[in-house]
């Protein structure tokens, strides 16, 4: 069955590329709501914005959408996967900014009240986007693709990344996102930075609210940020729990399996295009019960939340 969240659920910090404060509070939602963000700081005309790819923009470092009024919210990527990678499907998110607070860089500020505030079924049935044929985007930086998934498997995930910096260095993941493998295994991953970068995101108005507590930051073979990295290999990880959460917009979970080379937002964003401009890749179906057992969030335990210092 379809799911929303038990009881309202409020954050508050600040929006990472912005650096103002945002207070950020989901609330539940009807069946086939679906998740929508809504500005409480503008006038409730225009003010709604779907969770949704097609209403995504172009932005390098981020996820930010934007509805026909203009209005925007950007950093949704965290958020969308901590719902996704905890089976809610239905959620309302005020927020009174545009930029979600980035918390500490992770999903896991989110993935915690989720899990302790409690995921609530609703009466009526899942569909899911099941992948037919392949369909992948190339750029110059790398690719990114998605597959028929194994029979009677979900959704499953292969990245890889290669930078120079040792402290990244390359790196392999692959993970299928059954029985709250979300949870166990990314959720806690932050997202990072090559500290030569800080100075030309800064100066293009981006990161200014970066930290070494709310971003891993890397330079050459050391890791900057206090009390090092969660995971050996965090930034594939986190990758990762970006991808989660940009293919969260296509608007239901998807059967498949994604593969990402090098690839980023824009990339994720543009292989959704590319699947929805393909009718034949693709068809949605109501889940049955043993697909429901294989999906984000299935099976999700809160004693299963990573602990670290
Ligand atoms: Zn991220």
């Amino acid at each position: 069955m379809q799911t929303t969240i038990q009881s309202a659920i409020t954050f508050k910090g600040f929006g990472l590329h912005s650096g103002k404060p945002a207070c950020l509070t989901i609330r539940p939602a009807e069946a086939d709501h679906g998740i929508w963000f809504v500005r409480t700081d503008i006038s409730a005309e225009g003010a709604k914005i779907p969770a949704r790819w097609d209403v995504v923009q172009t932005s390098p470092l981020c996820t930010l959408i934007r509805n026909d009024a203009g209005a925007t919210v950007s950093t949704v990527e965290h958020v969308m996967a901590a719902l996704a990678g905890c089976g809610v499907h239905n959620a309302l998110i005020e927020i009174d900014g545009p930029e979600v607070p980035i918390l500490d860089g992770s999903s896991v500020p989110f993935v915690r009240k989720i899990l302790a505030c409690g995921v609530k079924p609703l009466d009526a049935p899942v569909f899911v986007i099941e992948i037919l044929a392949p369909v992948s985007v190339q750029t110059d930086q790398g690719w990114a693709r998605l597959s028929p998934s194994e029979a009677g498997q979900g959704l499953e995930m292969d990245f890889h990344i290669d930078f120079v910096d040792r402290a990244i260095g390359r790196q392999n993941k692959h993970l299928n996102l059954a029985n709250g493998a979300f949870v166990r295994e990314l959720c806690d991953s932050r997202t990072f930075c090559r500290a030569a970068d800080v100075d030309a995101m800064q100066a293009a108005g981006k990161a200014l609210g970066g930290t070494y507590e709310n971003a891993v930051v890397v330079d050459g073979d050391k890791v900057l940020s206090p009390g090092g990295l969660r995971h050996w290999d965090e930034a594939v990880r986190h990758k990762m729990l970006d991808a989660l959460g940009d293919l969260a917009l296509a608007g239901a979970p998807i059967v498949g399996r994604y593969e990402g080379h090098k690839a980023g937002h824009a990339m994720t964003n543009a292989l959704l295009h590319e699947l929805f401009a393909n009718k034949s890749a693709y068809r949605i179906v109501s889940c049955d019960a043993a697909l429901a057992l294989k999906l984000p969030g299935a099976g999700v335990e809160r004693n299963e939340i990573p602990a670290f210092h």
